[in-house]
């Protein structure tokens, strides 16, 4: 009984090593995929009146163009 319950112990062992190893592995590669350069919202576009450069989710687009303010949309 007692070799038995050795044997479950070392099973047991090998099974959470081997989970173990593998969320350290999918940490790996997610910190590659860290590293690529990912454009995330702040993009700047040039304002179409006055060439000032504004933030994308700033910007106001108007006929397919952006534009700084609501001023310099109206006047064109
Ligand atoms: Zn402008």
């Amino acid at each position: 009984m007692l070799f038995k319950a050795l044997a479950l112990a070392a099973i047991f062992f090998i099974i959470y090593i081997v989970f173990f190893k593998k969320p350290n592995t999918t940490i790996k590669t997610k910190r590659k995929e860290k590293k690529k350069p990912q454009p995330k919202g702040d993009i700047m576009m040039e304002c179409q009146q006055c060439q000032t450069f504004v933030s994308e989710d700033d910007a106001i687009i108007k006929d397919g163009k952006f534009y700084c303010s609501k001023q310099c949309a109206q006047l064109r």
